[in-house]
C-alpha cells in the first residue's frame, strides 16, 4: 500500500506516526513545504513573552524521528496539484526547483490553514506580521525587540495571548477588533468584562467595535493602523484575524464548506474515494448545533489525524465531533469554555437559558479561597447543556472538560445536578460547582 501525506504539523504528524505503527509494510511518503514539522504554535506567545526560552522545545517530532518509523519525509517540497481521478500528484522541490510526479493508493491531506490576510492599503508594509508558524515566531521576537508601540489586530485567543506577552515585555500595546468585546466567540460579556478590565488596568489600549481599513507607513515600514473610527500609531502590527483552510489542492474534487473547509465523514473520509483529510483543512461536526463548523484547533487536528490512521483500510472508529473546548490563562485569570456562549446560541436561533454561579471555589474555613464564575447555557425546552464558561484565579479549567463530555453525551441540567463528583475541602465544596449549576437550573 502506497500512502502519501501532504502537510506535517499536528494532523499530519499524528496520522503519519500512527499509520507507520499500524501498517509497517506500507510505503509512506510525506511532503512538507516548510523546513520543520510538528511546531506547537500554542507556544508562540509564551516564547515571545520569555516564558519558554528555547524554541526547540516547541517541536515534538523531526524528519529523523519519522525516518526511524520507516517514513520518507520530503521537506521543502510543495505539492502543486492533486489529480484524484488518476491518484497522482505534482510536487516542486523548493530547494532546487525540480518538479516531479508521484502516485498513491491512499492520500491523506493535512495541509492545515493559513492566517486570513485582508487585502487593503499598506498590508505589504514592513512590520505587518502574521502569527502562525516557527518562522513567524522568530520574526515577531526579532522585530518586537526594537518596537515600542505594538498593535495587535484581532482579539481572539491568539491576539489576547500576544497582547499579554507584549505588555509583559514593557511595550505600549493596542488591541483592535471589529467585535464589541475581546474573545467574543468564546465568552459572554461578564467574562470578557473581567478580561478587559485586567487589560485596561495594565494600560493596554482597547479599540473595539471598529474595522481596520488601512496601514500607513514611513519609508516602507508601518507607522499607523487606520480604522473606521480612528488612527493608532504602531511600529509593529500583528494580524490575528482568523484562519482559512488550505485546500486549493482538492478544490472541485471533494465536498467542502463555502469557506473551503473539507467535509469528511466520521471516519475522516472525504467525498472522493481513497482520499482522507484531517485537521485545520477540514470542517468538523459541532455537537452543540449538530452542524458542520470550522473550528481550527490542535486538539481536533491530532484526534482527526489519529483517526485517519485507524480508519485508513477499514472504517473502525468514528469521530464523535467537537465542542470546541478551549482554555486560556490571561494575567491572573484561568479561563476555559466549551460549546456555545449564550450569545452564540441566541445568534444561532436557539432558545436557551443560562445559570451563573458566583461562589468561592472551596470552603471559607480554608486559609485561602478564590472567587469562581461559572456559566452554563442550556436549551430551555429540554434542559440539554449546550455550552459553558468558567473564570477564576484558581485553576478550575478542567471543569470545562467535564462539561464537554456532558455536551457530547446530550446531558441535561437535571442530570448535571446529581452527577457523582468528589468533595474534598482543598479542592471544592460539598456540592461541586457543576452540581450547583444543575440544581439551580431546576429552580430557574
Ligand atoms: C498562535 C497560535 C496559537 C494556537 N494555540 C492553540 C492552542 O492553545 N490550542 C489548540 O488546540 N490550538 C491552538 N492553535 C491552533 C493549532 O495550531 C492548529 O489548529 C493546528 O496547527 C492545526 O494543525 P494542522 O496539522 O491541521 O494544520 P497546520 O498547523 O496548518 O499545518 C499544515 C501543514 O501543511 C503544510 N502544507 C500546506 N500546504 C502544503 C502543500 N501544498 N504542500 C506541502 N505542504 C503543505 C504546511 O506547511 C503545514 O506544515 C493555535 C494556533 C496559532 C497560530
Amino acid at each position: 500500500m502506497k500512502i502519501v501525506v501532504i502537510g506535517c504539523t499536528h494532523a499530519g504528524t499524528a496520522a503519519v506516526t500512527q499509520i507507520a505503527k499500524l501498517y509497517p509494510e506500507a510505503t509512506i511518503t510525506v511532503y512538507e513545504r516548510n523546513d520543520n514539522i510538528s511546531f506547537l504554535s500554542c507556544g508562540i506567545a509564551l516564547h515571545v513573552g520569555g516564558v519558554v526560552h528555547q524554541a526547540e522545545q516547541l517541536f515534538y517530532s523531526t524528519p529523523e524521528h519519522l525516518a526511524d518509523l520507516g517514513v520518507v519525509t520530503k521537506m521543502r517540497h510543495d505539492v502543486l496539484s492533486v489529480d484524484t481521478t488518476n491518484q497522482s500528484l505534482y510536487i516542486r522541490n523548493l530547494v532546487n526547483g525540480e518538479e516531479s510526479q508521484d502516485t498513491y493508493d491512499k492520500l491523506v491531506l493535512t495541509t492545515g490553514s493559513w492566517p486570513i490576510i485582508p487585502q487593503m492599503e499598506g498590508i505589504q508594509l514592513d512590520n505587518v506580521l502574521l502569527c502562525k508558524n516557527y518562522a513567524h515566531a522568530q520574526t515577531i521576537i526579532h522585530k518586537a525587540s526594537t518596537a515600542q508601540r505594538i498593535a495587535v489586530v484581532g482579539a481572539g485567543y491568539i491576539g489576547v495571548e500576544l497582547v499579554e506577552a507584549f505588555e509583559q515585555l514593557g511595550k505600549q500595546v493596542t488591541l483592535i477588533d471589529n467585535a464589541p468585546r475581546v474573545m467574543f466567540k468564546y465568552l459572554d460579556q461578564a467574562y470578557t468584562d473581567m478580561v478587559e478590565e485586567a487589560m485596561t488596568d495594565r494600560q493596554i489600549r482597547l479599540e473595539l467595535n471598529q474595522t481596520v481599513t488601512a496601514f500607513k507607513g514611513i519609508d516602507g515600514k508601518v507607522a499607523k493602523v487606520i480604522t473606521n473610527l480612528g488612527e493608532y500609531e504602531a511600529d509593529l502590527v500583528i494580524l490575528c484575524i482568523g484562519f482559512r483552510p488550505n485546500t486549493e489542492l482538492l478544490k472541485g474534487q471533494v465536498d467542502m464548506l463555502p469557506n473551503g473547509a473539507i467535509i469528511v465523514d466520521e471516519y475522516m473520509r472525504t467525498s472522493c474515494p481513497h482520499v482522507y483529510a484531517a485537521g485545520d483543512s477540514c470542517a468538523i461536526r459541532y455537537n452543540p448545533t449538530g452542524k458542520h463548523a470550522y473550528i481550527p484547533l490542535a486538539t481536533n487536528a491530532v484526534r482527526m489525524g489519529t483517526l485517519v490512521a485507524r480508519n485508513l483500510v477499514t472504517p473502525t472508529i468514528k469521530y464523535m465531533g467537537t465542542q470546541g473546548t478551549s482554555g486560556i490563562k490571561i494575567f491572573d485569570y484561568n479561563i476555559a469554555s466549551t460549546g456555545l456562549t449564550e450569545q452564540a446560541a441566541l445568534d444561532a436561533g436557539m432558545i436557551v437559558k443560562s445559570i451563573t454561579i458566583d461562589d468561592n471555589y472551596r470552603p471559607e474555613f480554608m486559609p485561602t479561597y478564590e472567587k469562581a464564575m461559572l456559566k452554563v447555557v442550556y436549551e430551555e425546552a429540554t434542559g440539554r447543556i449546550v455550552g459553558a464558561q468558567v473564570l477564576s484565579k484558581a485553576d478550575l479549567t478542567q471543569s470545562m472538560n467535564t462539561l464537554s463530555v456532558c455536551i457530547q453525551n446530550h446531558m441535561t441540567m437535571d442530570e448535571l445536578g446529581f452527577v457523582d463528583f468528589f468533595f474534598q475541602p482543598h479542592y471544592n465544596k460539598p456540592w461541586n460547582i457543576l452540581n450547583q449549576a444543575g440544581l439551580q437550573a431546576y429552580m430557574h
